[in-house]
């Protein structure tokens, strides 16, 4: 696994007059089992970069290879592109759905095509690597506190098996006292060796794991 950006950039609203350039030459390299953080000011576009990463948006210009192949060629697969690459954000709510826990962290492999017996058993797994005990599997994900609905976010992509896992800010819209449980996931994770780009501006966690 590899991911290689050549020369990336990319304007909003590209030839309208909203026309607005977030980011110019960016080459950068991430190789397999390697943690990256992303820091900088508001704005300087770290998540138009994430966003990037696997293939949400499409850089006006440059080239991205992902595995030395670029995504941008004709007929590439994003959606398998998508898979590999796992994306948690901000706000947990924006991306749990399904009734209970486990119905949602069900969802990703029954869409790879799981059944739904193979489908629990990544999800029990994924569950259990962020902590979350069986007696929430049947609990609504509205139920949780913040800290342990971006503990589902994780474990919801995690149970894709990404080769990647891109995060956006996963603890600035929660309360101080969950930011730690969930910084103690993407520790726990990041001791596995997958391979993880994290925008932060949690810079203990920048400066002690990536
Ligand atoms: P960061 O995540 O570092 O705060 P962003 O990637 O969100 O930065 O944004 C980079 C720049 O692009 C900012 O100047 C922002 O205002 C602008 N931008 C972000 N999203 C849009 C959009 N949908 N349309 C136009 N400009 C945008
Ligand atoms: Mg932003």
């Amino acid at each position: 696994m590899s991911i290689e950006l050549k020369n990336i950039g990319f304007t909003y609203g590209q030839g309208t007059t909203f026309e607005h350039c977030a980011l110019k030459n960016i080459n950068l390299k991430i190789e397999k089992n390697e943690f990256v953080g992303i820091i900088g000011q508001t704005g300087s576009g770290k998540s138009t970069l994430v966003q990037l990463l696997n293939g949400l948006l499409k850089a006006t210009t440059g080239d991205l290879l992902y595995e030395k192949r670029s995504i941008y060629e004709k007929n590439y697969d994003l959606k398998t592109l998508r898979q590999k690459v796992g994306l948690v954000f901000q706000y947990p709510e924006h991306q749990l759905f399904e009734v209970d826990v486990l119905s949602d962290v069900c969802f990703g492999p029954k869409n790879q095509g799981l059944s739904l017996e193979e489908a629990k058993i990544r999800a029990k797994e994924a569950l259990s690597m962020v902590g979350m005990k069986e007696s929430y599997y049947v609990k609504s994900p509205f139920e949780l506190s913040g800290g342990q609905k971006q503990r589902v976010a994780i474990a919801r992509a995690m149970a894709m098996q990404p080769k990647v896992l891109l995060f956006d800010e996963p603890t600035s819209a929660l309360d101080p006292e969950m930011v730690d449980e969930v910084l103690a996931v993407i520790r726990k994770l990041a001791s596995t060796g997958i391979t993880m780009v994290i925008r932060t501006h949690e810079l203990s966690l920048a400066r002690d794991v990536a």
